[in-house]
């Protein structure tokens, strides 16, 4: 015991010694088939993904996977990537996307410079409602990432039946029923909701229940932007988990917060209500972004009733005096109940008549567009601004301390609930630029709120096992070669709310599918990724 306990310490000297580079570097050899590997990556500290502590191997990669994790001989492949002073670790899945229009941004470069290598999409309501299709489009269009989907209940019931404030008829229940049973034939990994936004606001519990009934017979989750995260966030939680209790299938509460000032500090009963229901064996999951501001759009701060049958109908109810009346007089109470004293916590994102409100607040832009700048004309500019096509915001209305609470418990996972972005275009969120980079930097480095490893865990192991990635999240032998090979010391965001469209620092390689994405900081044309159909489908 003593004896192998010893030499496996002398093996580890000598070969932690016989590295001389300081810095990670990519060298290439002959090409030859006969090699074992494709590429080694050497002397890398892997982080596995599981939770686990560091350890130090080399990685041999051939045809897309993990063949080997130990000592390699760096002759053994064409290609060597020298990680020392590196962490290597599985590629990020970001479970929480809003990536459509993949297709047009196809390098995916603020996902893929954050180090993520996976994305999910169709959250929040709002997906394909053809998945096949969706999916199936990889093929003429390679992407950089690895791709998939939820179906989402918006869609459907917009397919179905328009953005009526209704119920559904037996018949457009039947359609929709049909749309997420297809969807879930064609892979995707759940249903999701909306439940804030048109039309699925309008959805009764009994309604998404019935759809979730399908999803569940196909071993699918269900995803949700829930109808409240202010006052009613612990309501809203309840339905959430009563929706999977009763329906049989995992939850995963979406971009979990507390975005209402009056309920700042009551994270301790929102992630109770979590534990509570995991401690009666429900599998119930959240993500989150690492910041206190929000994103989504202006017309989420306006009355749903007034939105029914979509934004030509909103707009024509606010012709009318009294209505306009009545929803200036409701906003201003949402307002009120909410704890902020006015908009200046509402900055706009992108505005398309006019873009130099990028960036400003509405309480600024009423005082700059307005003689008065108190509330009622802020809830002026914005019904203005919503006539006029509406606009994409960034909400400052979360709490610090709550994003820390709700980051260390162990069944949160980090997502981004970003975009693929186009440099220089409007000013988002800086979520889509930096998140997973300011976990490692902030959280893990700087602030000691999560471990190196755990962090990780809660990129890729956990949302792997979550959303049923089954070859995916760890660094193990039969894996995929999705990699990410990062500078622990400097890895930082510099995205900010100001300057968003910078991506982060200290990201060096990131792989897909045993494609070198990201090589040497700089971004490469090849596009190794794959669309991931839920297991089985
Ligand atoms: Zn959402």
């Amino acid at each position: 015991m003593m004896r192998s306990c010893c030499s496996y310490f002398l093996a580890f000297a000598l070969w932690v010694t016989y590295a001389t580079s300081s810095f990670s570097s990519l060298s290439y050899a002959n090409r030859d088939s006969t090699l074992a590997y494709d590429l080694v990556i050497t002397n890398a500290r892997i982080v596995d993904g599981s939770g686990n502590p560091w350890f130090r191997a080399d990685l041999g990669i051939k045809d897309g996977r993990i063949a080997r994790i130990g000592r390699i001989d760096p002759s053994q492949a064409s290609k060597t990537i020298d990680a020392r002073g590196q962490i290597v670790a599985p590629g990020f899945i970001d479970v929480h996307t809003h990536v459509e229009s993949i297709y047009s941004l196809p390098a995916a470069e603020n996902f893929v410079r954050m180090g993520v290598t996976t994305l999910v999409t169709g959250n929040c309501g709002s997906s394909s409602t053809d998945v096949g299709q969706f999916l199936g489009r990889i093929k003429e269009k390679p992407l950089a990432v690895n791709l998939s989907t939820l179906i989402a209940h918006g869609s459907v019931r917009r397919q179905a039946m328009g953005s009526d404030d209704r119920e559904p008829t037996p018949d457009e229940t039947k359609k929709m029923e049909a749309l997420v049973e297809q969807g879930m034939k064609d892979g995707a990994v759940g249903l999701s909701t909306g439940l804030i936004y048109v039309p699925g606001t309008y959805a009764k519990t009994d309604e998404i229940t019935n759809l979730a009934r399908i999803v569940a017979r196909y071993g699918g989750l269900y995803a949700t932007h829930m109808r409240n995260e202010g006052e009613k966030v612990g309501d809203a939680i309840r339905e959430s988990i009563q929706i999977g209790e009763q329906a049989g299938l995992p939850v995963e509460i979406s971009h979990f917060k507390i975005s209402s000032k009056k309920m700042w500090g009551q994270t301790p009963m929102t992630i109770g209500l979590v534990r509570d229901a995991r401690a009666r064996g429900l599998m119930v999951t959240v993500d989150q972004y690492v910041y206190t501001a929000s994103s989504t759009s202006l017309d989420s701060r306006m009355p749903t009733w007034l939105r029914a049958g979509g934004f030509e109908e909103g707009k024509k109810r606010l012709a009318d005096k009294a209505t306009r009346e009545r929803v200036v007089k409701e906003m201003k109470e949402g307002l009120k109940r909410s704890g902020f004293k006015d908009y200046s916590y509402a900055m706009v994102a992108s505005y398309q008549p006019d873009p130099s409100f990028n960036g400003k607040s509405i309480a600024e832009i009423t005082k700059q567009v307005r003689s008065k700048g108190d509330v009622t004309n802020q809830i002026e500019q914005i019904l203005t601004m919503y006539e006029a096509g509406g606009a994409g915001m960034v909400y400052h209305g979360m709490n610090e301390d709550d994003v820390q609470r709700i980051m260390r418990e162990p069944f949160t996972m980090i997502a981004s609930d970003s975009g693929v972005r186009e440099v220089n275009e409007s000013v988002p969120h800086p979520r889509g630029y930096g998140n997973n980079a300011r976990v490692l930097g902030r959280y893990v480095r700087e602030l000691h709120l999560l471990s190196l490893e755990d962090a990780i865990r809660k990129m890729t192991s956990l949302p792997a096992q979550t959303f049923g990635f089954r070859d995916r999240g760890l660094v193990r032998e039969g894996f995929a070669a999705d990699l990410v090979i990062f500078d622990e010391k400097v890895v930082v965001d510099k995205a900010t709310f100001e300057k968003p469209h910078q991506y982060p620092a200290g990201i060096s390689y990131v792989l897909v599918n045993g494609g070198l994405v990201l090589a040497n900081d700089q971004m490469t044309s090849e596009r190794p990724g794959q669309a991931l159909r839920r297991s089985g489908s």
